[in-house]
């Protein structure tokens, strides 16, 4: 794991990129998020994290995330950006504050009746596998108008916006047609459902800037802030 020091520096030059990219499309600075994924990194990542003002991380699993959340008594934002099995399903809604990776129907049905089995109002996203890679979960696309009138039906859950990996490729005219389809996504459902689904939380270490030129709010950034990643 990093040093301070050098997270410091490293999340300097994220935010270089971020107002950079910004610049380039015309927004502002402030309507893109930075999330830390502190995944497979020890409890110092979320650490340094919180001593810089950032007041959210992201995790991808369940069992990792509560054993930092109950050993970090500091006030975070803990959202999960992992897929999720359906029998975690009860574990993830007591850990979590969000959840962006809801990929089916048959989970959110299950979030929904353990939020309100712990008395608890769920914000989540739906999860769309945008660049249809076989290797990425997500609703695909033609399945947006059910999941979104499931979610909508469900009392106990409250949707903030829709989220997407990318796939992996050279070529960054992938990465950007996954992120236009988001958004464009986004667009059509809010239209349609005349609700406002304002997070759009796409880009990684490797393609930030195409998603901030395609709209994202929320960028997931873990490499280039905490170096590679032990597994
Ligand atoms: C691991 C992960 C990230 C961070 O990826 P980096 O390439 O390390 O920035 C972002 N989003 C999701 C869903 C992830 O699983």
């Amino acid at each position: 794991m990093i040093d301070f020091t050098t997270f410091e520096k490293n999340l300097a030059t994220v935010q270089r990129r971020i107002i950079l990219s910004c610049q380039m499309c015309g927004r502002s600075v402030e309507s893109v998020k930075l999330l830390p994924v502190t995944k497979n990194h020890p409890l110092d990542a979320v650490d340094f994290s919180v001593r810089c003002g950032l007041d959210s991380v992201g995790e991808n699993r369940v069992q990792e995330a509560a054993d930092k959340r109950s050993s970090y008594p500091a006030p975070v934002f803990w959202e999960l950006i992992g897929h999720l099995q359906s029998n975690k399903a009860q574990h993830a809604v007591a850990t979590f504050d969000r959840i962006q990776s809801v990929d089916s129907l048959k989970l959110l049905r299950r979030l929904d009746r353990f939020s309100r089995e712990l008395g608890k109002q769920l914000p989540i996203l739906l999860q769309f596998n945008t660049g249809e890679d076989p290797n990425k979960y997500g609703f695909a696309a033609c399945d947006a108008d059910q999941a979104l009138e499931v979610a909508l039906s469900a009392d106990n859950l409250q949707v903030d916006g829709l989220m997407t990996i990318a796939p992996f490729d050279e070529d960054p005219e992938v990465a950007r047609a996954a992120f236009e389809k988001l958004r464009d996504l986004r667009d059509r459902l809010t239209e349609r459902f005349g609700l406002p689904l304002i997070e759009l939380s796409m880009g990684m270490t490797q393609d930030l800037e195409a998603a901030i030129a395609a709209g994202s709010t929320q960028i997931r950034v873990g490499t280039a802030l905490f170096g590679a990643r032990t597994y």
